[in-house]
């Protein structure tokens, strides 16, 4: 193992205290325009985020899991401002970084990293691997080409990969060790926070328990926070400590990953919870198979956007929106029958 010194801890700051949510979303909304004809005409818009809240502390997971198509990874993005968010308010640290411009940003990206769902189309083909990772730091201006290449051969060794690959290309790796190289581009400029979007979806499983294993051990190490996308609750029940809900836009229910699994309280979590296999075949679970596919952003469902899907809807679910609500100490649920 290389030295852990040569990655440099954050020094911690006042507003790390626990107190100040290190990351800190408020009724973020992202939708985007769809235009039509000559003239680009607006005809509409895809609400693909649609009001949510949500906060990480220092060194915790916040797992935020839904269907394909329910703007999950449009959060992710533009959380990192990747992405010009609509309305709303990201806090990182206790400063608002919503409207930052691209200069201001750029220190900004040094604390929030994103590791992506497919690592073989995120990598540079024509790069070998160790010129991928290294160029984050050259792009920040940081260090010598020695000095980068030893913090590189370092990340390699912390992540499970030789020091001999950095010289072979991505297409030479298998799928799981490309996601550590991945892993290892998005620890080079030491974040606090890191989005994970959907990153261990398109690997094996049995290559899914390492990364997420990994990613795990890093935490512990560097205190990172993570916000762990994914559309699988199987996935992220092992390193989440809260998940959030999503469905079309915004969050259904939200809470401590225990509360989740043994008390969820709106149907969709339900759903999704009963597809996730249980390792004591003495307990059933009860199945819910959600019929159709998530509407589409663009034309929700009014009411209750789960409506048409949800097997205890009443009139009034067709009408009215269920508020995002308290259930229980830090539950929050948005359902008419809660
Ligand atoms: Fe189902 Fe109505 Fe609750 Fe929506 S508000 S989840 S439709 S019961």
């Amino acid at each position: 193992m290389t030295d852990p010194a040569t990655i440099t801890t954050p020094t911690p700051t006042v507003a790390d205290s626990p107190e100040i949510p290190l990351l800190e979303v408020v009724d973020l909304k992202k939708h985007f325009p769809i235009k039509k004809g000559l003239l680009s005409r607006g005809s509409g818009k895809v609400f693909a985020v649609d009001g949510i809240s949500f906060h990480i502390n220092q060194g915790e997971t916040l797992g935020l899991v839904g269907e394909s198509g329910c703007g999950k990874s449009t959060v992710g993005r533009t959380v990192l401002r990747l992405l010009d968010p609509t309305a709303g308010s990201i806090r990182l640290n206790g400063r608002d970084i919503t409207h930052l411009s691209k200069t201001e940003m750029r220190p900004v990206r040094r604390e929030m990293q994103i590791i992506f769902q497919d690592p073989y189309s995120s990598l540079n083909p024509r790069m070998s691997a160790g010129d991928i990772v290294e160029e984050m730091l050259s792009v920040h201006g940081i260090g010598t080409a020695a000095e980068r290449k030893k913090r590189v051969a370092g990340l390699f060794d912390r992540v499970g990969l030789r020091k001999a690959q950095m010289n072979s290309f991505p297409h030479e790796f298998s799928g799981g060790q490309r996601q550590r190289i991945g892993i290892a581009r998005a620890l080079a400029l030491n974040p606090k926070v890191i989005i994970g979007d959907e990153p261990v979806s398109a690997l094996d499983v049995s290559i899914q328990a390492q990364v997420i294993n990994l990613l795990m051990d890093l935490q512990a190490e560097f205190n990172l926070s993570y916000l762990f996308i994914a559309h699988d609750l199987a996935v992220v029940e092992h390193i989440s400590h809260r998940i959030a809900v999503m469905y079309l836009g915004k969050i259904v229910e939200y809470t401590d990953k225990k509360t989740l699994f043994t008390n969820p309280q709106h149907p969709y979590t339900e759903a999704l919870l009963s597809a996730v296999p249980i390792p004591d075949p003495t307990i059933r679970r009860k199945k819910t198979i959600l019929q159709g596919d998530v509407p589409s952003p663009i034309t929700p469902p009014p009411g209750c956007h789960f409506h048409t899907r949800c097997p205890y809807a009443e009139e009034r679910c067709k009408i009215e929106e269920p508020p995002l609500k308290a259930y229980g100490p830090g539950h929050m649920v948005s359902c008419h029958l809660r």
